[in-house]
């Protein structure tokens, strides 16, 4: 998968539309203490599915909307799109947008989705949110310090099984939803017996 271009507008200190054109092959981005290279980061992560306001360096949800400045209001939303390309060439647009009050929503290629809907996309990439392919600062001694069972869930994210998971997970509670009918329509035939 590789992302080829990213849409930012109102999200932390973009709050001015934004378009980066990701070319192929390394992609620096150099810039001043502060001038919003981290935040390039997280817009990334953000869009995968980041639900952990504090791994985005915030308090809640809402703080990655800009919050103004001395001479600029603060928006009432923010919105990054991510336009991909996976290995059989075809492009994929992820939209995650948060307005205040009113939470996040999501869309791929224009389609509303759930959240898991874009987390499983991610993760059949064999990236996403808390992919090992996102290093943000710290994060080395995180992987080094990381316990066994963190450790495999990280290896599993690279290896792209880890939506295999969300999967069987989702199996097995309709297995189980469906044994529960099974066995109702048991008592209700032998009411009847
Ligand atoms: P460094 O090189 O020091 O790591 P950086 O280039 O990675 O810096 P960031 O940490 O991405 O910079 O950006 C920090 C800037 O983003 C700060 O000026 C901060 O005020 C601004 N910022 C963060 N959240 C918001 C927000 N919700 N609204 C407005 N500005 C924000």
């Amino acid at each position: 998968m590789q992302i080829k271009r990213l849409r930012l507008s109102g999200f932390k200190s973009f709050v001015d539309p934004a378009d980066l054109r990701i070319e192929p092959g390394l992609t620096g981005i150099v810039g001043p203490n502060g001038c919003g290279k981290s935040n390039l980061l997280e817009a990334l992560r953000w869009t995968m599915g980041e639900t952990s306001a504090r791994s985005l360096r915030g308090a809640g949800m809402e703080d990655v909307i800009f919050a103004g400045t001395a001479t600029r209001p603060a928006r009432e939303f923010a919105e990054v799109s991510m336009l991909i390309e996976g290995a059989d060439a075809e492009e994929t647009e992820i939209v995650r947008r948060i307005e205040r009050g009113a939470g996040s929503a999501y869309r791929i290629d224009g389609r509303d989705v759930r959240a898991k809907d874009v987390a499983l996309l991610f993760a059949d990439a064999a990236t996403g949110a808390h992919s090992p392919a996102l290093v943000s600062q710290g994060r080395i001694s995180a992987v080094i310090s990381a316990k066994p069972t963190e450790r495999r869930a990280m290896l599993e994210e690279a290896a792209g099984i880890a939506g295999l998971h969300v999967r069987r997970k989702d199996a097995e509670q309709k297995l189980r939803a469906t044994e529960a009918n099974l066995l109702r329509l048991d008592d209700v035939i032998a009411d009847q017996d």
